[in-house]
């Protein structure tokens, strides 16, 4: 069996973005050399995710909108979490909602996704460095 691991690293400017890494993944898996195999894809961070879905701006605008209805950033008192000091109470439960990592099938080399599927990295605690695991397995 093969196996290839590496990190992307991100800095997104803003508390909030999302970033598709799709191309960051097929290299990964091209690098690898294998042909027939799963890759994991995973935020190291527990403010960030990574989600397949649309690249779409519109859907993008209506996750920021409903994950803020759902937990929004202010008034930061609002969560117990920010008590600790943080401000990112907010971050972490957006994270557990867009999800930790996603596995995506290779078939003949090549990312086995459906037609209108991309990967993305979601950050909801930005302004820094963060990273994401890749680790492709199979022969
Ligand atoms: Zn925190």
């Amino acid at each position: 069996m093969k196996s290839h691991r590496e990190e992307l690293w991100f800095h997104v400017k803003s508390r909030r973005g999302f970033v598709r890494i799709t191309e960051d993944v097929r290299r990964a898996v091209a690098k690898s050399g294998v042909r027939e195999g799963l890759v994991l894809v995973n935020a190291m961070h527990i403010t960030a995710s990574v989600f397949v879905n649309d690249d779409e701006p519109g859907l993008h605008e209506d996750y920021e909108r409903w994950l803020e209805e759902l937990a929004p950033h202010a008034p930061t008192t609002r969560w117990h979490h920010n008590r600790t000091g943080e401000d990112n109470g907010d971050a972490h439960l957006k994270r557990q909602i867009m999800g930790r990592e996603v596995v995506v099938a290779i078939t003949a080399g090549e990312l086995d996704l459906g037609p209108w599927e991309q990967i993305f990295y979601g950050e909801f605690d930005g302004r820094r460095r963060k990273r994401v695991l890749v680790k492709v397995i199979g022969e």
